[in-house]
């Protein structure tokens, strides 16, 4: 297959190679035994001849063992919370930094963001490189910041209404929460939001249409992460039909997760991205452990290069019941085409007799009578076995009983 990449692309890369070569040994031993060397980086096809880096050694490397430049020249850390011991820490150079910013401006311009937008960014400040990722590059493209950060939703709403925000970011989970309060209390028409920016969680398509029918805006979809940079390695623009690499900075390869063979374009695997530009910590074939695939058509908004498909989810996240593979974003969509549930849900899973067994627990719309609750509780339990082709529970929980997070939302509940 032949690889299409921009120019200078290929120098970006073996630039890249020779850094970690030379000054990280942890990479260069992987190298060796892969019998590897910065010289045999000729082709764009030499690329599947480097040696994958895993999350694990991010973690095996902590804090810093995956350090390509002097201490001296950083200027900032960030860090993803460990869901099991330390934090992944990242680390970024001056250079690093008006690179985030660069990947950031030019995803936003994508999305249609421009300086007359006011931008509120409901996303933490601090060591997650969301907020500080939209930030900067929103700053870049000469838009309003509003970094109210997450939560304080009362705060966030008064402020979308006197400062009129136009364009707003968070996740999924918190932009449903939005719209339901704004629903409720009728202020839709008290600001002029046109736009909101969403990512941090996977989300289906099914979530997008509620979204963008509840908020009247169109919902853009975002992806990156911390180890690669942060947010902006890749946007949808307009057309919302596929999020378009930022491919100046980053090559991509879609992989089969248990062989790590290389894949066509347009079969879905996990998503192998290698940094290119990047100084402090440039990662060679990093495993993102997100599915996805590359949209091998080209966008009708004209824009050539790699253009991914909506990250269907973590193979982290993917759930084995009975031999079969859930994913969250598969219940999320079924949920969805039944009348009367809302999109406020949670995945529990058991294990009873060495058998994992999945619950799934969702809330109604609208309180409803134990008759009706009977009801749409058989309707929702059939619908969920026939659409996931396995025996779930289900349990329909009142309007607004699971917690609202302003973070990422807990889709998958693990019994103690
Ligand atoms: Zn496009």
């Amino acid at each position: 297959m032949e690889m299409e990449w921009e120019q200078g692309s290929m120098e970006a890369l073996q630039r890249t190679v020779r850094r970690v070569w030379d000054r990280v040994p942890l990479t260069r031993s992987k190298m060796e035994k892969a019998g590897v060397t910065p010289d045999d980086i000729k082709r764009p096809e030499d690329l599947r001849r480097l040696p994958f880096t895993t999350k694990q050694d991010m973690r095996d490397a902590y804090p810093t063992g995956l350090l390509a430049c002097d201490r001296r020249e950083l200027v900032r850390y960030h860090a993803s919370s460990g869901t099991t011991g330390k934090p992944t820490v990242v680390a970024y150079t001056k250079n690093d930094i008006a690179s985030w910013t660069e990947c950031m401006a030019n995803c936003l311009e994508t999305a249609g963001v421009t300086a007359d937008d006011t931008f509120q960014v409901i996303l933490g400040y601090g060591l997650f490189t969301g907020a500080l990722g939209f930030h900067y590059g929103a700053e870049a493209l000469g838009a309003a910041v509003v970094p109210t950060g997450g939560g304080f939703t009362e705060r966030q709403l008064l402020l979308m209404e006197d400062l009129g925000t136009s364009v707003l970011t968070s996740t999924p989970s918190y932009a449903l929460h939005l719209a339901e309060i704004i629903r409720e209390r009728n202020l839709r028409d008290k600001f002029p939001l046109r736009m909101v920016i969403l990512g941090g969680e996977a989300w289906s398509e099914a979530m997008r249409e509620r979204i963008e029918k509840e908020l009247e805006v169109i919902a853009i979809d975002s992806y990156g992460l911390s180890e690669i940079i942060g947010p902006g390695v890749a946007m949808e623009c307009g057309h919302r039909n596929g999020l378009h690499l930022n491919s100046r900075h980053f090559l991509c390869e879609i992989i089969d997760p248990v062989t790590g063979e290389v894949l066509p374009d347009g079969e879905e695997g996990e998503l192998v991205i290698t940094t290119i530009t990047k100084e402090a910590m440039p990662l060679v074939r990093y495993r993102t452990r997100d599915l996805t695939r590359i949209i091998p058509e080209p966008c009708p908004c004209g824009r050539t290069g790699v253009r991914l498909a909506r990250v269907k989810g973590r193979s982290d996240d993917m759930i084995i019941i009975r031999g079969v593979n859930v994913f969250p974003s598969q219940v999320e969509a079924l949920l969805d085409r039944i009348p009367g549930l809302s999109l406020n849900y949670q995945l529990e899973i058991t294990e009873k007799d060495y058998l994992k067994e999945l619950t799934v627990h969702c809330e109604s719309e609208a309180t409803l009578d134990a008759e009706a609750s009977a009801k749409l509780a058989r309707l929702a339990s059939k619908k969920l076995n026939e659409g996931l082709g396995i025996r779930v529970g289900f349990s329909l929980l009142a309007p607004a009983a699971l917690e609202r997070s302003t973070g990422k939302a807990v889709r998958i509940k693990k019994a103690a």
